[in-house]
C-alpha cells in the first residue's frame, strides 16, 4: 500500500496482502480503540415522507485513532470482521446506541427509534437475541424504540439461526431492516421466508430526477412488491430534493441521506429533534 509519509498510513489502501504490516497495525489499533474509548456513535436521520418529521436515526460507527486521524468503517469493520473484533465492537455499539436512546426518551424529546447494523458474526452468536433482551431491559428502553439492520449476504452462513434470531427480536417489538436491498444477490423468494419489517433501497438504486425511466421503473417495482409483503421502504442516499418528492410520489415511506443530513455526534441530533418538537 501507498505511503502517504512518514509514519503515516494510508487507510485508504486496497484489498489486503496476504502479509499486511499495515493491517495488522489497524488490528493492534483496533483493539486499543474499543479499550480507550476511541469508538463513538453518529446518528443519521430516517425521515418519514408522509408524517415529514425524523422517526428514526441509524447509528454509524466512528473511529477518531489519536495519530492516524478518522478511520472509516468501510476500512476497519472489514478487518473487526476478520478477526472477530466485531463481535466485543458489536456489544458496544448496541448497549451504547440503546442507552443513548433509553436517555433520548427519559429527555422528553419525540421519540425515534435507534437502528443498529448487525454483522454476520454477531449472527452466528447463539445467545445474541438474549443479550439484546437483556440490554433493553437494564436501560429501560422499550424494544419498539431498537431496529437492527442485516444484509442478505450475512445470513446465509446460518440461515435458520439468523431467521431465529430476527423472529425472537421481531417478537419483542424490535424493527428489523434489510439493509443495501438491490446490491449483491437478492433472490426474491428468499425475502418471503425473513422476518422483515422495513427494506433498505441502496442508494446505487435510488434514482434522481434525471435517471432514465427504467431506473426510476426499478425503484417503483421494489416499493410496489415490499408494500405487497407488507414491509415498509427507505430510500438510501437521497441527496437531493428532486429525489424526495420522485420517492414521495412513488410512495416510499422513509428517506435517508445527506439530503436531510449526514450522520451527526448525539448533541446534534438531540438538537434536531428538539427543534421539531418546538416549530
Ligand atoms: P451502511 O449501513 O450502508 O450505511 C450507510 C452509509 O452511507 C454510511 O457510511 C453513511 O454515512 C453513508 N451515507 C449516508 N447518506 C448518504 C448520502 O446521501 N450519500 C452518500 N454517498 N452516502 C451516504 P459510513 O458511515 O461510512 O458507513 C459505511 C458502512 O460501515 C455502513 O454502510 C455499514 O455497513 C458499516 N457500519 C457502520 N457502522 C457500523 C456498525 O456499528 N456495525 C457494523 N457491523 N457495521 C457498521
Ligand atoms: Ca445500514
Ligand atoms: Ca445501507
Ligand atoms: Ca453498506
Amino acid at each position: 500500500a501507498k505511503r502517504l509519509g512518514r509514519n503515516q498510513i494510508n487507510v485508504y489502501a486496497g484489498a489486503p496482502d496476504d502479509y499486511d504490516p499495515e493491517r495488522l497495525a489497524l488490528e493492534n489499533a483496533l483493539r486499543q480503540a474499543l479499550r480507550d474509548e476511541q469508538l463513538e456513535l453518529h446518528y443519521q436521520p430516517q425521515v418519514d415522507l408522509a408524517q415529514g418529521r425524523i422517526v428514526g436515526v441509524e447509528a454509524l460507527l466512528r473511529w477518531q485513532h489519536p495519530t492516524l486521524g478518522r478511520i472509516p468503517p468501510d476500512r476497519f469493520i472489514p478487518i473487526a470482521e476478520e478477526t472477530g473484533l466485531i463481535v466485543p465492537i458489536g456489544d458496544w455499539v448496541l448497549r451504547r446506541a440503546i442507552e443513548q436512546a433509553a436517555d433520548w426518551q427519559r429527555a422528553g424529546l419525540p421519540p425515534v427509534r435507534v437502528a443498529v447494523n448487525l454483522s454476520a458474526r454477531q449472527l452466528l452468536q447463539p445467545d445474541l437475541a438474549r443479550r439484546i433482551e437483556q440490554m433493553l431491559a437494564s436501560a429501560g428502553l422499550d424494544p419498539r424504540l431498537l431496529g437492527v439492520e442485516v444484509t442478505e449476504s450475512m445470513l446465509i452462513a446460518n440461515f435458520d439461526q439468523a431467521v431465529q434470531h430476527l423472529e425472537a427480536l421481531r417478537a419483542l417489538g424490535v424493527e428489523i431492516s434489510l439493509d443495501d436491498f438491490g446490491t449483491g444477490y437478492s433472490s426474491l423468494s428468499y425475502l418471503r421466508r425473513l422476518p422483515v419489517d422495513l427494506i433498505k433501497i441502496d442508494r446505487s438504486l435510488v434514482p434522481d430526477v434525471t435517471a432514465p425511466a427504467d431506473d426510476v421503473s426499478i425503484t417503483r417495482a421494489i416499493i410496489t412488491m415490499a408494500h405487497q409483503l407488507r414491509m415498509r421502504v427507505l430510500a438510501e442516499g437521497v441527496e437531493c430534493e428532486g429525489q424526495a418528492a420522485l420517492l414521495a410520489s412513488h410512495q416510499c415511506d422513509q428517506i435517508q441521506g445527506y439530503w436531510c443530513s449526514a450522520a451527526v455526534p448525539a448533541a446534534a441530533l438531540e438538537a434536531m429533534l428538539r427543534d421539531s418538537r418546538d416549530s
